[in-house]
């Protein structure tokens, strides 16, 4: 499984090799997303953690324990949906049906509470009007 966290960091921290000890200790794979950290001064990485559910838990367990803060994020596909043209590129790119054009208007139909944020809408637009948004 994937999830994806914040990690905040306060300053007497910023000079741990936080990914090297995750993946060493953990045998996660670790996807920076985000990084915004000075040594010295507190900072902020956005991750994503790879691994069986009990080697995330056990690697959230072991960040707290260092005094550090983290919080899971949520992933999700926003559309601009006022610039859509109904082209329906995207809707045989999304296997959850979470997109989908039907009669009697042919509009586009997004139905979030479907999305498996697999982001391949993202590659399928030709207007690129998918984005993926991150919230904690
Ligand atoms: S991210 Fe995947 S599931 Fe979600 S709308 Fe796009 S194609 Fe469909
Ligand atoms: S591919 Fe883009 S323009 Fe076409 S229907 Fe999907 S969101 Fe609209």
């Amino acid at each position: 499984m994937t999830r994806k966290f914040v990690i905040k960091f306060p300053a007497e921290q910023t000079g741990d090799s936080l990914t090297y000890n995750l993946i060493k200790k953990f045998d996660i794979r670790i996807n920076i997303l985000k990084a915004d950290i000075d040594a010295g001064r507190s900072g902020t990485l956005l991750i994503e953690l790879n691994a069986e559910e009990e080697k995330i838990q056990a690697a959230v367990d072991y960040i707290s324990s260092q005094g550090m803060d983290i919080s899971p994020v949520e992933t999700k596909i926003k559309l601009e949906a006022e610039k859509c043209i109904s082209c329906g590129a995207c809707t045989s790119s999304c296997l959850s049906g979470a997109l989908s054009i039907s009669a009697p208007d042919w509009n586009l139909r997004f139905e979030p509470e479907k999305c498996i944020v697999c982001k391949l809408c993202l590659k399928a637009c030709p207007l690129q009007l998918f984005k993926i948004e991150f919230s904690e």
